[in-house]
């Protein structure tokens, strides 16, 4: 039964510490519930229990947001790099501060394990808003000759934006929106996923002590069919960034054609390939290659479902990437043993389970795994398929869940054809240490990112995103910048002088 609609809510953490957080959605530096009244509720994944009833975003609550954020970009528009840089450095100073409380939110409503949000996913955000706040004063264009004149471009902010993320790392991957946004002189209107929202409000906090002045960040919590949906068809919007999958990342751009024409940057799915030579060094290929599909349950856009081993490392490496996957213990993502949570909702549950199923049906040997754990929440087993055709579902598509399939090949040849025969290009790893054969590798690669002997290696400093159908746009580096901005041609004729 879903509960009333209360102003504050308080949640449970490690050792009993008691986290309050308010219930509304964040506007002009307000905390205000739905002006229709609509709520949302958020479960734990690991229990199936009621975390909290919010206020969900409605029609009139984002156009409400819009138009805070036009009147705040008048000013700040023209404010100067060093004051929002100030402002980004205080707002990472303040997540460090509350950096157990955020892993906590992850752990509660996300399922992820509190010491991957503490130990990466919260550093990750902090690293990503110093890095960006560094680049608030040098934003600059090129000069640019032309006969008998001078001509020069500039980056201007956009204007109103807006970002949607998914549910899987929603502190990270918001704050790699945020913090290009910001710096480039945008205002932006976040929306939350619905599954994972209470992350936002604690954030929307930190916004307010930080001291953003009203209407520059605006957090809105809300489903994506309502509030995601007016954002996309919004004709006041002038850029939509957003993460998740391929079929609501096609109805956004459908909605910005049909609208305004908002600029859209789509981060999507993957179904990454980790590829390992004879001459990789193993132990380190393993590690790589079981957290490539294990870590958050293989909820990653990255994570690297399909691997494809060397015919003389095969037998070896499938023994130790058993044992080592087969290590994880299983439990609530709070507790300090658990290596391992739930998966983020009963459909995802449903849905790691369905794939499974098909890959039984399809001919796929099941090399472990396969079944729900146990118990309350929706808990799926790390699971591991081997002798995976390619033309069989699992390697085609994104499962999104903690199910590896594994594949012998022979030749440098026949594995680059092989990783490159889906639809997506998001990220791959190729573990070798052959220099030669690294570089020859990557270079043929379909994806937007290539590690060598690692994998994901995500970093403020790396751009990051997709070719194919993973998306287009990219988060981090300096590249993430030409997102969040215009490009501006300036040019002045030279007179002749008067003698
Ligand atoms: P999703 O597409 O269902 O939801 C993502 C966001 O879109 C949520 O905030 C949701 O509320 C919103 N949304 C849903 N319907 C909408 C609509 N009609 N209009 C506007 N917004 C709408 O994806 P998900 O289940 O949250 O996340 C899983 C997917 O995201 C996977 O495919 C995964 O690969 C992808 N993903 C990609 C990256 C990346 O960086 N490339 C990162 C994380 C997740």
């Amino acid at each position: 039964m879903v509960s009333e609609l209360t102003s504050t809510v308080t949640l449970t953490g490690i050792a009993g510490h008691k986290l309050e957080l308010p219930t509304g959605l964040f506007i002009n530096n307000q905390f205000v519930p739905s002006k229709t009244h609509n709520t949302l509720e958020t479960l734990n994944p690991a229990t199936g229990e009621q975390l909290a009833v919010i206020s969900a975003a409605s029609l009139e609550d984002v156009d409400l947001a819009v138009q805070h954020a036009k009147a705040a970009f008048k000013s700040w528009r023209k404010s100067h790099g060093p004051v929002r840089q100030k402002l980004l450095l205080k707002l990472a100073d303040l997540i460090e501060r509350d950096a157990d409380e955020l892993a906590t939110l992850d752990a509660l409503d996300a399922g992820k394990i509190f010491g991957e949000s503490r130990h990466m996913d919260v550093p990750n955000a902090i690293e990503h808003l110093r890095y960006f706040a560094g680049w608030a004063d040098k934003i600059d264009g090129k000069s640019l000759r032309i006969p008998n004149g001078f001509a020069w471009t500039q980056r201007e902010p956009i204007g109103v934006c807006a970002t949607i993320v998914p549910w899987n790392a929603p502190l990270m991957i918001t704050i790699w929106k945020l913090a290009p946004a910001i710096t480039a002189g945008n205002v932006l209107i976040i929306k939350t996923a619905e599954l994972t929202p209470l992350y936002g409000i604690k954030l929307a906090q930190l916004v307010l002590e930080a001291g953003f002045p009203a209407g520059v960040i605006q957090i809105l919590t809300g489903l994506g069919t309502v509030t995601g949906k007016a954002m996309s068809q919004h004709m006041e919007i002038s850029k939509l960034a957003f993460t998740g999958s391929g079929t609501v990342g096609r109805q956004i751009m459908i909605e910005a054609a049909r609208s305004n024409l908002k600029k859209v940057t789509l981060e999507l799915g993957g179904k990454s390939p980790s590829i390992i030579f004879d001459d990789a060094d193993l132990e380190n290929a393993v590690f790589w290659a079981v957290i490539g599909i294990t870590a958050h349950n293989g909820q990653i856009c990255v994570a690297g479902s399909r691997l494809y081993v060397q015919k003389g490392i095969y037998d070896k490496f499938v023994e130790k990437f058993r044992e080592m996957s087969l290590k994880a213990v299983a439990g609530d993502p709070l507790l300090q043993d658990s290596t391992k949570g739930p998966v983020i909702s009963k459909v995802q549950h449903e849905k790691i389970l369905g794939h499974i199923q098909k890959g039984v049906e399809q001919g796929a040997k099941l090399l472990y795994g396969g079944k729900d754990v146990e118990g309350k929440g929706n808990f799926v087993e790390n699971t591991a398929f081997v002798d995976v055709g390619e033309e069989m579902s699992m390697m085609q598509e994104e499962i999104f869940g903690p199910v590896a399939a594994i594949t012998k090949f022979e030749t440098e040849e026949e594995v680059i054809e092989k990783a490159n025969s889906t639809s997506y290009g998001l990220s791959s790893a190729v573990f070798t240490n052959d220099v030669s054969r690294a570089q020859r590798v990557s270079q043929a690669l379909e994806a937007g990112q290539v590690t060598v002997n690692a994998w994901a290696m995500l970093n403020p400093n790396t751009p990051f995103g997709g070719v194919k159908e993973s998306g287009f746009g990219r988060d981090m580096g300096e590249d993430a910048l030409d997102g969040w901005t215009v490009l501006k041609t300036v040019k002045i004729a030279i007179l002749p002088g008067k003698l």
